[in-house]
């Protein structure tokens, strides 16, 4: 079979390989879609850890069992499946207390060495990944490549149950990438009003099938003064930094509201992680600036309803799609930043 290996920074080919045999108590899945993740982007850009020999990506994916074990008695042959990468273990402090999104030794497909992804033609499911991994039939009448787009919405929609996101709440989307446009919709979702900043033109009008109340040019405008002057002096209610960004963290405590909400969704570089915050702004508005990190795998199943559902608005948010056999395009185009999401396709639906 066919599947893509990350060779080096900026590289990845194509290879003949073995199909997986059938693991133990495990299945075998047909990928049927895969996205390429903002995080797939960053190992692109630096590379496989050293050593590791080069390891097949892709953990955003859509697919049909087509070997099952005899021990595996929860799935068949036939069955459509998606799937996202959190493998947890089951027994730690954060395991035992179901806040599984931070367990202490989460594994990741298409990450963590021995997790091959599904940027394959053919994956193998082992037991462990289907009882602690997240993997879940897909509705009826939900197509693979809407279905290979759960695994970026439950991160969106675990953030807003932190935030409370909720009616007439006016909620800042710091940049219009995929994920920010993901953000844009499920505030909509919660009746909220939104304000979106991006430097980017070309993602500002991608931005903009999102219909949000305010696009803000990052790059020529004050956001802060613009997010005050929409919000009558006030600040906004909740502020999402959904770019790898310091700068946007500091901007989100100054353009929100006393008792408002900053959640930090991107994360940094690992090389400067630092970031600086107006300590008296958080300490005498009673700001929140929380952290979010993943999801609990139960938000899977509600993305993929909601996508099946058209709640969260797929093809807004798929621009392109390639053959496995285009991976290396497929990565180009995700990374200049002209799309969305971008989705590898192992034949037409
Ligand atoms: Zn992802
Ligand atoms: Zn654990």
């Amino acid at each position: 079979m066919k599947a893509a290996f990350l060779t080096g920074p900026q590289k990845i080919e194509i290879r003949d390989v073995p199909e997986p045999d059938v693991p133990e108590g495990g299945l075998v899945l047909a990928v049927k879609a895969c996205g390429i993740c903002g995080s797939d982007l960053r190992r692109w850009k630096e590379g496989p850890p050293a050593g590791s020999g080069g390891v097949t990506p892709g953990h955003e994916a859509s697919g049909v069992v087509v070997a099952v074990d005899v021990r595996c008695t929860r799935f068949n042959v036939g069955d459509r499946l998606a799937i996202a990468p959190d493998v947890h273990c089951g027994k730690c402090y954060y395991c035992r207390r179901e806040r599984y999104n931070l367990c202490d030794h989460l594994q990741f497909l298409g990450i963590t060495p021995g997790f091959p992804g599904g940027f394959a033609e053919r994956m193998a499911l082992t037991p462990e990944i289907l009882e602690n991994g997240v993997v879940n039939p897909m509705p009826e009448g939900l197509g693979f490549a809407h279905a290979a787009l759960s695994e970026p919405c439950c991160s969106v929609l675990a953030t807003h149950d932190r935030a409370g996101t909720g009616q007439g709440d006016t909620v800042v989307i710091l940049g219009a990438g995929p994920i920010g446009c993901l953000h844009v919709a499920v505030a909509k979702m919660h009746s909220a009003r939104t304000i979106v900043t991006e430097c980017s033109e070309r993602r500002r009008e991608l931005a903009a099938r999102f219909d949000p109340d305010l696009i803000v040019d990052a790059a020529c405008e004050d956001v802060v003064a613009r997010v005050r002057e929409f919000t009558k002096g006030l600040g906004a209610d909740i502020v999402i930094c959904a770019n790898p960004v310091a700068e946007t963290q500091r901007q989100g405590v100054d353009m929100v509201r006393k008792g408002g909400k900053v959640l930090l969704f991107g994360g940094l570089p690992k090389a400067s992680p630092m970031t600086t915050l107006d300590g008296n702004k958080i300490h005498y508005g009673e700001i929140e600036v929380l952290g979010t990190f993943s999801y609990h795998p139960r938000v899977h199943r509600r993305a993929l309803d909601l996508l099946a559902d058209g709640t969260l608005p797929a093809d807004k948010i798929i621009t392109h799609q390639f053959p496995l056999g285009q991976i290396a395009d497929a990565y180009r185009m995700a990374a200049a930043g002209d799309a969305l999401k971008v989705l590898i396709c192992f034949e037409k639906e």
